[in-house]
């Protein structure tokens, strides 16, 4: 016998690695520029220069020293960085003995569900969600509870509320959102706020906030991300360098943990028990060292925004129903059909991967990942309009 779950999660493909896996052996077939794959979210700008230049830098540096352990939460200097460019930044209070350096947003994620939730509790999260919040909770031994959305995506703060009880231990919220682009305002983080203040009160016991934010620094037009700890003492913050870094595979990031928070030493070394029941024993040592000399520095985004532009508008002229991302780099589009699965066949059609909405928790849409050249975007355009004819639009 075999843990099912464990088993379960093994066998089953995430969808999008299954289509990406589709496009690979389709581009095989046919040639690279003619499929039109919007499935993974892989960074398509370079690392800034800072980043081959610092290891450069480094690989000059004793071997030993580079390449060896580090503390399981990080280099001090590393953490005392990670804290400073936060408080100069957001003046988030944080102190760098609350910052746990983390192998990406996902360990950071993984750590705080094992390290928050007993057996049977609950954490809630907005509907759509990164699907990997599901395994993530429920290998932790809780369950994770998804609350569909208000008109335009936005969270049904109603629902929200009505969500809770006395099971609820966490809430996980992703701002700027993967799939969807949303980003909290600073009046949906208050009210988030109010309404976990209240439960808190209501049922005697802590509500953690857990803020998900890869995306933090891909936002357009102006928007901003506002820093979650000051709406809620009771937040973690996970963070992660793979897209604003353009460096999702050598998996750093950190978690940040509240100077507000009332329990804040046994809440991280909690999480850091946690981390390290998963075997995550350091964040890779070279990389910890790269990232301080990057600190406060994005590959070019920019290219982000004239993608989203693109495809938005080309997708709305077409007769497609889309919300416009405000950040990250994925546009969430109203299928025609009410079956997102069949619809991202019938896109197939077309050599248009789309992922399909249900993993994300929201039926009816799939997920355009637009970190890809804005040349692609226009090139699918054709593709898109037959599309639109199979529906009528
Ligand atoms: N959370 C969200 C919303 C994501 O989209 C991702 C990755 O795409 C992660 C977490 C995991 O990030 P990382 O690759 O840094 O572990």
């Amino acid at each position: 016998m075999l843990p099912e779950k464990s088993l379960a999660w093994g066998q089953s493909k995430s969808c999008i690695r299954e289509l990406a896996a589709y496009g690979t052996a389709r581009k095989a077939e046919i040639g690279k520029d003619k499929v039109f794959d919007f499935s993974i979210g892989n960074p398509s700008v370079p690392a800034p220069d800072c980043v081959a230049e610092a290891i450069s830098a480094l690989l000059k540096e004793d071997s030993l020293e580079l390449h060896g352990y580090t503390p399981a939460s990080g280099r001090m200097s590393f953490r005392t960085a990670i804290a400073e460019d936060l408080n100069r930044r957001y003046q988030a209070g944080v102190s760098a003995d609350m910052i746990y350096v983390t192998c990406g947003a996902a360990a950071g994620l993984s750590s705080c569900t094992h390290g928050l939730l007993l057996p049977g509790e609950e954490a809630v999260t907005f509907a759509p969600f990164f699907p990997e919040y599901t395994v993530f909770t429920e290998a932790a031994g809780g369950k994770l509870v998804s609350v569909l959305p208000a008109e335009g995506l936005q969270p049904d703060m109603a629902a929200f509320a009505a969500a809770l009880n006395e099971k609820t231990k966490l809430v996980i919220i992703n701002t700027p959102n993967n799939p969807s682009g949303v980003v909290l305002s600073a009046e949906s983080l208050q009210s988030i706020g109010d309404i976990l203040r209240r439960a808190e009160e209501k049922y005697g016991h802590t509500i953690y906030l857990v803020s998900d934010e890869p995306y933090r620094e891909l936002v357009y037009d102006g928007v901003q991300a506002p820093c979650v700890m000051h709406f809620y003492d009771d937040t973690i913050i996970c963070y992660s360098f793979s897209k604003s870094l353009s460096l999702p595979g050598e998996r750093v990031g950190y978690l940040a943990v509240s100077s507000r928070m009332a329990e804040k030493e046994k809440v991280f070394a909690s999480i850091a028990g946690a981390a390290r029941s998963c075997g995550y024993v350091n964040a890779p040592s070279m990389m910890q060292r790269v990232i301080e000399k990057c600190l406060g520095q994005t590959a070019d985004i920019s290219q982000y925004k004239q993608s989203r532009d693109l495809l938005y508008g080309g997708l709305t002229a077409l007769g497609f129903d889309c919300v416009k991302p405000d950040g990250a780099f994925y546009l969430f589009m109203k299928t025609p059909e009410p079956d997102a699965k069949a619809f991202s066949e019938r896109a197939k059609k077309f050599e248009l991967l789309l992922v399909p909405s249900d993993d994300f928790g929201l039926p009816g849409y799939v997920r355009i990942a637009y970190c890809v050249s804005p040349e692609m975007i226009q090139r699918s355009m054709p593709a898109f309009k037959l599309l639109a004819e199979e529906y009528g639009l």
